[in-house]
């Protein structure tokens, strides 16, 4: 087996984002992880501290600033002892300063020697980030992507004591994207990351991260992590991990705070954008916004990297709630409400049938809370195309029944569903197959009753009106199908809506060869 391998256990899933536990040589942090960026020269928040403030066991520290500011010291002392952390140490290549300044000064087998020498957990072969460029640039920077980490796999051997990441470039071109994985997948690589999507999030294209993280995780199948380089802001937390992004790094909430930037879920703010504080952490409870602007420099830039990456930190757990409790969908639907931008991503994601199909066959069968369904937009969710696409395929009427039932109260209480069969028996002679309805699935089988989703569903009256012919059509087509030749439409207490049973008892009325009846028990 060649080099060290990451070792990812996945605990809970909801849509294609989990929860796990990564060990890499006996170290473990929990996914999916907010990995801060280190500068190794420059901690404004030591990491010992963002350790023990939020529990964080991953940090990223950059191997090329390393290498030209303390070669010698962190050859000596190892990268732990040098950033003062003793939780996984990952390193990145350099490959961002090739974007921004156009060349490193080191070999890609330099590069990735020193990481191996310095105790890097996770290093990171030198990869050449594609960025927002043209496809004959694009296919460049993803053959020397290629070409170095080919380079560097030969030269650290296969006793190296890292987990090597395997970078995965192509940007905007989904074939470029796939070649990288399909090129890894040989070579025995247990940690992914995908490059490049900061200069998308600078220009507000989430949409096309969206699609670039699709692709990726596509071509990856669902099971190795992800990690995302440079995640820049808590607004994309819930949806990079839809998409099945693990871990993600960013150095923003140090950058943000050098300008005076606040960070909040839904955005940022300048300092003299700000009323109040907004937030409630440690550096929030304890000074005013009037305080922080007239502090000094240094002392702003620290409380504010503090704050920021409370954010972050907050945001992070509030996904992994939702994905233990199944409503990862519901804390997207919140959040692409953060930004314009941020909504189209989300319509983006809903569109993409292939990424929605996978996640259909990762999403839980049951789930430990209901579903809170607003919009159409909602209808697209898992659960919900699982849930329609078992009505499509459940056969009505096996045993050739003449009368069919719909009735609009779920029971699933044994009492109340005796009391509910006792009460039909009076209204309604002889054998019948029962349905309900009033809900946005449609008719549903009353054998289906404690199937998830369909009795787990909360819907406002508007959705199932905005819905009303959608619904009615469906069940003229179910009922049609089964071919009975009596159906009554029962109304039991309470309807989805006024005049919501009685519209269906015209429509089935004109649509099918049946006698239809409306009965509402006194
Ligand atoms: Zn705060």
């Amino acid at each position: 087996m060649p080099w060290m391998k990451a070792v990812f256990e996945v605990r809970h899933k909801d849509i294609l984002g989990r929860i796990g536990v990564l060990t890499v040589g006996g170290k473990k942090a929990e996914t999916p992880a907010f990995v801060p960026v280190i500068n190794p020269v420059n901690q404004v928040v030591p990491a010992s501290e963002i350790a023990e403030m939020f529990n964080c066991n991953i940090v990223i520290t950059n191997s090329y600033i390393l290498f030209r500011r303390l070669r010698d010291e962190v050859r000596e002392r190892g990268v732990h002892a040098v950033i003062g952390f003793d939780g996984i140490v990952m390193t990145d290549s350099g490959g961002y300063q090739v974007l921004q300044y156009g060349e490193v000064e080191a070999s890609p087998v330099d590069v990735a020697l020193f990481q191996e020498a310095i105790g890097s957990d996770i290093a990171t072969p030198l990869d050449r980030p594609t960025g927002l460029v043209r496809r004959g640039q694009a296919v460049k920077t993803v053959e020397e992507t290629l070409k170095n980490v080919k380079a560097t796999m030969e030269a650290v051997g296969p006793s190296s004591r890292c987990v090597w990441s395997a970078p995965i470039q192509g940007g905007l071109y989904p074939d470029l994207v796939e070649k990288c994985v399909d090129e890894y997948r040989g070579m025995g690589f247990s940690y992914y990351c995908l490059g490049s999507p900061t200069p998308l999030m600078t220009a507000y294209k989430y949409d096309k991260l969206v699609s670039m993280i699709s692709v990726a995780r596509r071509r990856l199948g669902p099971v190795p992590p992800l990690h995302l380089f440079g995640a820049g802001h808590p607004m994309v937390f819930p949806i990079v991990v839809a998409l099945g992004c693990d871990l993600f790094d960013s150095a923003s909430y140090a950058l943000f705070a050098a300008e005076d930037r606040y960070i909040l879920p839904y955005g940022t703010a300048r300092l003299d954008q700000l009323y109040s504080l907004p937030c409630s952490c440690s550096v929030c409870g304890s000074t005013t916004v009037k305080e922080l602007r007239q502090m000094e420099k240094r002392e702003r830039f620290r409380l504010l990297s503090l704050h920021n990456l409370n954010v972050c930190f907050q945001e992070l757990n509030q996904v992994r709630q939702a994905i233990w409790e199944g409503r990862l969908f519901e804390l997207l639907e919140r959040r692409s409400r953060a930004h314009p931008a941020l909504y189209q991503a989300f319509q983006a994601m809903l569109e993409d049938t292939q990424l929605i199909d996978l996640a259909v066959s990762q999403t839980p069968l049951s789930k430990r809370r209901g579903l809170f369904l607003y919009d159409r937009y909602s209808l697209l969710r898992p659960e919900v195309r699982r849930a329609m696409a078992w009505l499509e395929k459940f056969e009505v009427n096996k045993e050739r029944l003449e009368t069919a039932v719909l009735v609009n109260v779920w029971s699933t209480a044994v009492k109340e569903h005796t009391t509910l069969l006792e009460k039909i028996n009076g209204l309604v002679n002889g054998r019948y197959e029962l349905f309900t309805y009033g809900t946005v699935y449609g008719l549903i089988p009353y054998s289906l009753n404690n199937v998830f989703p369909y009795s787990q569903t909360t819907t406002p009256e508007t959705l199932i009106r905005s819905l009303e012919n959608e619904i009615y059509e469906k069940a003229a087509r179910t009922l049609s199908k089964a071919g009975f030749k009596h159906v009554y439409v029962i109304l039991l207490g309470r309807d989805a809506y006024p005049g919501f049973a009685k519209g269906l008892t015209n429509h089935l009325t004109q649509a099918l060869q049946a006698e239809v009846k409306f009965v509402k028990p006194t």
